[in-house]
């Protein structure tokens, strides 16, 4: 049967990448965004014309009762989910000093209860059809840490943990869970950042292209049948 792979954030950067690396698999997929509706029109007009079934949602995953109400249309719409990829995240950077309550609660909300809210109701599915894949999006900054990103950071750093126990409750329903953390990807979140300067610290000497996280998304879900409660860093060596 045609697996389908649901991926958060799907409509542009680094999940939009997923879901073309999916689609090219011969996966139907499911985008989820929370506003820019032009971007998830493109996108999944992309998907379809790699001939599969593709639609876009949308629902910001830090409210639970939109989450949990798409979440119930999406497995009517495609009768199973067995890929899930917890991608949606943002930045609100700011030093502790300067953060506002604000840009803490949003990047928290978001990064690590939007994950919450996801991935409760899609694991009562995955264990009743006993068998999925989750992964989730965590960051070089939840490992190693940021100047001016605690909020990121944190959540980050809190998906890592959520990863390895989720692996553990599941494991036994033949349900894997792993994390991707990647470095410095060329992307909107990342446009402002001077990528030279950057390259410079990297010993791959390049930053990574979306397609670069893809690719081990895409192998974590439907290669690594053996892999579970792994954090993999994708980030030309930078953590080294
Ligand atoms: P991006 O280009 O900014 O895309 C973000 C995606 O998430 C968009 O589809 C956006 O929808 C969606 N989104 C944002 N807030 C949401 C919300 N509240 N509810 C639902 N959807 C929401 O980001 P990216 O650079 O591809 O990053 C993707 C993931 O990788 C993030 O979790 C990020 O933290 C992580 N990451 C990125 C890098 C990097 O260097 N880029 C490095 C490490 C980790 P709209 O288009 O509608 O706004």
């Amino acid at each position: 049967m045609t697996k389908t792979a649901l991926i958060t954030g799907g409509s542009r950067g680094i999940g939009k990448a997923c879901a073309i690396e999916f689609a090219k698999a011969g996966c139907n997929v499911a985008i989820t965004y929370a506003g820019n509706e032009a971007k998830a029109l493109e996108t999944i007009k992309e998907l379809e014309d790699l001939g599969i079934k593709a639609k876009a949602y949308k629902f910001d995953v830090a409210n639970k009762e939109e989450t949990l109400k798409a979440i119930e249309q999406i497995h009517v719409d495609f009768e199973t989910i067995d890929i899930l990829v917890n991608n949606a995240g943002i930045t609100r950077d700011n030093l502790i000093i300067r953060m506002s309550d604000d840009e803490w609660e949003q990047v928290i909300n978001t990064n690590l209860t939007g994950v919450f809210n996801v991935t409760k109701p899609i694991c009562k599915i995955m264990m009743k059809q006993r068998q999925g894949a989750i992964i989730n999006m965590t960051s070089i900054a939840g490992v190693m840490g940021n100047a001016g990103q605690t909020n990121y950071s944190s959540a980050k750093a809190g998906l890592i943990g959520f990863t390895k126990s989720l692996a553990k409750e599941l494991a036994s329903r033949n349900i894997r869970v792993n994390a991707v953390a990647p470095g410095f990807i060329q992307t909107d979140m990342t446009k402002n950042l001077d990528g030279e300067k950057i390259a410079e610290h990297i010993p791959l000497k390049r930053l990574g292209e979306p397609e670069d996280i893809a690719k081990t998304v895409k192998f974590l879900a439907l290669d690594g049948t053996y892999i579970t409660a792994q954090i993999l860093g994708v980030d030309g060596g930078l953590t080294l």
